[in-house]
């Protein structure tokens, strides 16, 4: 389930060339400015019986379609830490470009990290692989995961993965899409694997290059064509 408690956003680095939720295309799929959503409290909403609407044991994707650490969110952060710090038995998977605004971005009983916490650092290229992913692993947290997406070209983790649980690529959506080649998941695939670290093809992204051939994927489809090429590598637990 995804959780998007704001909503808006704008660019960052080259990954976000392209977004579909800020500039010309927001109008459509998204808004630039940096506001609450009407689900802005869903974890923490009750029935009238007092039970809350979100059952326990679930993961919530959050902040998929903004960026967690976005400094115009940071007072709406500090009610979300606290909706997160009382679902104990919800994990929290927060996703973030400005991975850099961490520690500023703390609530102050931080410690060691929340244990329903998952935070993944989103690294499109070798550059912000390089400037973000020693940052991130410098920081207390208990259990992070990175996010090549969009993959532009090859990443080479082998520095990093030894501090990394897990890694998920996937290619760009978008009429303006870059390319996205197979040879490249299947390199940072290969890092995985022989870290012992769990794997996901997302999405193939809109123009995905494999055997030499480049096609045009609808996006309805890209999700399902990655799973085709079935190289996940999981450990039974759900995928992300
Ligand atoms: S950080 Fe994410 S949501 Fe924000 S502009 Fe970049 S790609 Fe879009």
């Amino acid at each position: 389930m995804n959780w998007e408690p704001w909503t808006g956003c704008y660019p960052h680095s080259e990954g976000c060339n392209n977004c579909y939720f800020y500039g010309p295309n927001a109008k459509r799929y998204g808004q630039n400015e940096i506001i609450k959503t009407d689900k802005f409290d869903w974890p923490i909403r009750k029935k009238k019986n007092g039970e809350y609407n979100i059952k326990g044991d679930k993961i919530l994707a959050t902040c998929f379609a903004t960026d967690f650490f976005l400094p115009e969110a940071d007072l709406m952060r500090k009610e979300v830490w606290a909706m997160i710090k009382e679902r104990q038995d919800i994990d929290f998977l927060i996703l973030t470009k400005r991975i850099e605004r961490f520690y500023e971005s703390l609530p102050e009983d931080w410690g060691d990290g929340y244990d329903n916490v998952n935070i993944g650092c989103t690294v499109e290229n070798q550059k912000a692989a390089d400037e973000r992913l020693p940052l991130f692993l410098s920081y207390p947290i208990k259990r992070r995961f990175v996010a090549c997406a969009p993959l532009l070209e090859a990443i080479d983790l082998s520095k990093y993965i030894h501090g990394i649980d897990h890694v998920s690529v996937g290619g760009e959506t978008s009429k303006d899409a870059r390319v996205c080649d197979y040879q490249w998941v299947l390199d940072i695939r290969k890092q995985c694997q022989d870290a012992g670290k769990t794997f996901w093809f997302k999405n193939t992204g809109s123009i995905f290059k494999k055997d030499g051939q480049i096609e045009k994927v609808n996006p309805f489809k890209q999700t399902t064509y990655a799973k085709e090429l079935d190289i996940n590598i999981s450990d039974g637990k759900p995928l992300f």
